[in-house]
């Protein structure tokens, strides 16, 4: 093995740390801002004029914030003048306390590939400017606690830049000759920099209105191409609902005239909350029956809102300084979670949303670039748009939310809009707004902040029937992360109930325990019966469990717990409980599962949908989590021998379930998404019973769907069998959908993800297909992303997954290093894997750091995944 110390000593040498400690308000402020913009694809003309004023006594020169950009010209207060160039920055030194600087500045959107600034997107013109991409358009104190009133001018050709948007509201427009047209927007809401955006095309809208609680009219508009202007009606009806249900459940109204969504295909995130003009990657905008499953529907619904929500938590009250990004990202998930959980089965949407904590984020917690919520150094900020600050910052949010109570949160939510408005914020101010509306004493609390890695939580019920008292040992362990090796006890509140095993009833009403100690002993009374014990219920906290519950208890919980996320976390734990046995012995008793399962798919009166979800085995990435070294061969064929075991015993059931559930019509409704997603896991189970019509039963759904869902959901199983089918229906599916790049995502996604032994060639193959490029982030994320979460294929023995994600990621990080950086942290788990493997993954991270040219981002992430 290579010594990575030597290779890696001169780039980390080079770039420093940024910190927390460090932060100092700024020097100077620039309340307003005048952007003129002469548009083109090739070129186009930036002038920015703006005020700037001292604040404090100092006499450090004012410091405009730069990146691969050079200033054509700086004029202060109207007279050409001199600056001084640093690597990121330029710096003018001022006289005065006030002065008015204009800057001219040059761009090439069209050679922008890093999709951050003002960029081409099909023939569009957009821009992308969180965190840090606003110094790409012009100089600029490019940071969040600068709060700035824009006005922006567009000049652009009138045939291709027909529509020139913008934040806040338009102001006027008209004819600029030779063909060209310009518009004015005027922002009347002090922003900083990373909220700015303007998009210039041929676009079209599907408008619509909505009328604010006070009486206010509002102009929506969702804009796309016109091709795609019959897949918009799902979110402008989204984008309704939410409008309305924050109003309802948070109090909080909508401010401008308009508000604008734009479409575009390239994109690096999911999408972005700019004041008034939030700009989408297309997958979260577009849906209909045809083309988006009803997954693709459900989070088109969240994104937006998401979105939309951040208009309070993050846009009028924003972050002081990028540590505090959980301040408004982990608040405004928590907020979208709420929202569709209130749309449909708010137990199911809980099951996803700690699926996907579990998927995305534990790991995170134990791996190499774990951090805490709210982060005490960074290299590069995008780095830090992770499942922590999101969705453990939503938990985070969502336990003071539990322990506080509806009404006190409310309180709290009020308090902190009322006090922060207008002004940047953090995590801090937002705690104490919680405190000082409840009442709550939040000091242990705030570890949760500052503490990375997942606590454990070990629970032994004890009982003695003779006085009729249950015991319930509880200890808390929050494991060492980098950085953090010895961590204090945190505030875990954990709901808790006990059920009896013979009546099958709760033994008295579910309590909710705060766990602060390292350990604590929590006593029930007048237990007459032999209890079982339901505890975390609903994921009141994001930790991981340990009890003494038997294979018994868990499936009686599967079958009499009250509350539905706490039965589907029995049937999960007694489904992983199982399939470690099998990896760790080479077998195990599958019958426990079996029965359990059989019982859910018997229960008439349980929402299909839950079922669907219940029955399904656990990832084999989460298997893995639970072994100290992971084989993930093995755990593949552990799994394999459970869901065959399954399909086999419960064929009769499979049916019914699949027949039951035969597809009528498309409806978007909770019922009819339900029955498509019980539908389509029997169909699973069918096929690995080995039941000779399963392929036929597949195509002719494959081929007699009225919907994605049902068609996406043959075709995976076709993919991962081996029918002559299956190419058949790749087929049928590239040819019919080749035109549509967000379903031909699909098209490389399904078999990225396929769980063949040939896996590996038909994702290096695909890489070599014409409709392959990593210049699109959707696509380069569905076949190099989903390959490297693709378990035992990317982890295949010879190495070569590991070697075809590397070759990859150097590519991409030439293009775009952010989305090359965010697809790093599969191969940083090597320390999860056995030695051969874990020198392979090494020595791919090695390959990479030592790479020329490398960028920040990928140094980031690679560097600190080999430590
Ligand atoms: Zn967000």
């Amino acid at each position: 093995m290579l010594d990575i110390r030597s290779s890696i000593a001169t780039p980390a040498a080079k770039a420093q740390p940024i910190r927390r400690a460090d932060y100092r308000p700024p020097d100077w402020l620039v309340p307003e801002l005048a952007l003129d913009f002469e548009l083109g694809a090739g070129e186009t003309r930036v002038t920015g004029s703006l005020s700037a004023v001292r604040s404090g006594a100092h006499d450090r020169p004012l410091r405009l914030d730069r990146d691969g950009i050079v200033p054509d010209s700086v004029r202060i207060d109207g007279v050409e003048a001199d600056w001084s160039q640093l690597d990121d920055a330029i710096e003018v030194t001022l006289p005065g306390d006030a002065h008015s600087i204009e800057i001219a500045v040059t761009l090439h959107p069209d050679r922008n590939t890093q999709l951050m600034g003002l960029y081409a997107s099909g023939g569009l013109l957009c821009t992308q400017c969180e965190a840090q991409g606003f110094r790409r358009i012009l100089p600029f104190p490019d940071r969040p606690d600068v709060l700035t009133r824009y006005r922006v001018r567009m000049t652009a050709d009138s045939t291709r830049y027909p529509v020139l948007l913008a934040n806040g509201d338009p102001v006027g427009s008209g004819d600029a000759g030779d063909g060209r047209h310009w518009a004015e927007w005027d922002d009347p809401f002090p922003k900083p920099s990373y909220l700015f955006a303007l998009v210039a095309g041929d676009l079209v809208a599907n408008t619509g209105s909505f009328t604010t609680m006070s009486g206010r009219e509002v102009q929506l508009g969702i804009w796309v191409r016109e091709s795609d202007l019959a897949k918009t009606d799902h979110a402008l009806s989204a984008l309704k609902t939410a409008m309305a249900w924050d109003e309802k459940v948070y109090g909080r109204e909508y401010d401008l005239d308009v508000f604008n969504i734009v479409a575009v295909d390239d994109f690096n995130f999911g999408a972005m909350e700019n004041k008034g003009l939030n700009i989408f990657n297309s997958r979260y905008i577009l849906a209909d029956p045809d083309t988006a499953t009803d997954y693709d529907y459900d989070a088109v619904a969240a994104v937006v809102a998401h979105e939309y929500f951040h208009n309070w938590s993050g846009n009028r009250v924003t972050c002081r300084d990028w540590f505090q990004l959980s301040l408004k990202e982990g608040f405004t998930v928590f907020r979208d979670q709420q929202f569709s959980a209130d749309q449909g089965s708010p137990a199911v949407k809980r099951i996803e949303d700690v699926r996907g904590l579990r998927a995305a984020q534990f790991p995170e917690d134990a791996g190499p670039l774990a951090h805490p919520v709210r982060p005490d150094e960074y290299l590069e900020i995008s780095n830090f748009y992770t499942a922590t600050i999101y969705n453990k910052g939503a938990e985070v949010i969502r336990m003071m939310h539990t322990m506080l109570g509806e009404a006190a949160f409310r309180a709290g939510s009020d308090l902190y809009f009322d006090r922060h408005d207008g002004t940047a914020a953090t995590v801090e101010d937002f705690a104490c707004a919680m405190e000082d509306a409840s009442g709550a004493d939040l000091t242990q609390f705030r570890l949760w902040y500052s503490q990375a890695g997942t606590p454990r939580v070990s629970a032994q019920l004890s009982h003695a029937p003779g006085d009729g008292r249950a015991r319930i040992a509880l200890r808390q362990l929050v494991p060492p992360t980098p950085g953090q090796p010895d961590k204090a006890p945190m505030l875990l509140p954990l709901r808790i109930k006990l059920f009896g095993s013979e009546t099958g009833k709760p033994l008295g009403e579910e309590r909710l325990v705060l766990l602060g100690d390292t350990s604590a002993d929590i006593a029930f009374d007048g237990v007459a019966e032999t209890p079982v014990l339901s505890i975390n219920r609903g994921f009141s906290a994001p930790v991981i469990l340990d009890t003494n519950r038997t294979a018994a208890d868990l499936a009686f919980l599967s079958a009499h717990d009250d509350d539905p996320f706490a039965r589907y976390e029995a049937m999960q734990q007694l489904m992983l409980d199982t399939l470690v046995t099998a990896v760790t012995h080479g077998r195990a008793d599958h019958d426990a599962v079996i029965a359990a399962v059989a019982r859910t798919l018997a229960s008439p009166d349980l929402d299909k949908a839950f079922v669907g979800e219940a029955v399904l085995l656990p990832s084999e990435s989460f298997i893995g989590d639970q072994l100290s070294v992971v084989d993930p061969d093995a755990v593949f064929r552990a799994r394999e021998a459970l869901r065959r075991d399954l399909a086999t015993r419960l064929g009769e059931q499979w049916r019914d379930a699949y027949d039951g559930a035969a597809a009528n019509r498309f409806e978007y409704t909770p019922a009819a998404k339900g029955l498509r997603r019980l539908r389509n896991v029997a169909l699973g189970y069918l096929a690995a019973s080995g039941a000779p019509d399963a392929a036929d039963l597949a195509f002719a759904q494959f081929e007699g769907a009225d919907n994605m869902t049902d068609r996406h959901g043959a075709l995976a199983t076709l993919v991962n069998g081996t029918s002559d089918k299956r190419i058949a229906a790749l087929d049928i599916f590239y040819n019919r959908y080749r035109d549509n790049p967000l379903v031909l995502d699909k098209w490389f996604s399904v078999q990225a993800l396929s769980a063949r032994d040939d896996a590996v060639d038909q994702v290096e193959e695909l890489a070599k297909h014409r409709d392959f490029t990593l210049a699109n982030p959707n696509r380069a994320r569905a076949l190099v992303g989903m390959f490297s979460v693709n378990q035992r294929a990317f982890h295949h023995p010879s190495g070569r997954g590991y070697r075809f994600v590397a070759d990859q990621l150097l590519a991409l990080d030439k293009l775009n290093p952010q989305t090359a950086a965010k697809l790093v942290p599969p191969l940083g788990r090597w320390k999860r894997f056995d030695d051969d493997r874990a020198a392979m993954m090494r020595g791919e991270l090695e390959r990479i750091v030592a790479s020329a040219g490398l960028s920040k981002d990928m140094l980031e992430q690679a560097g600190k995944s080999l430590d």
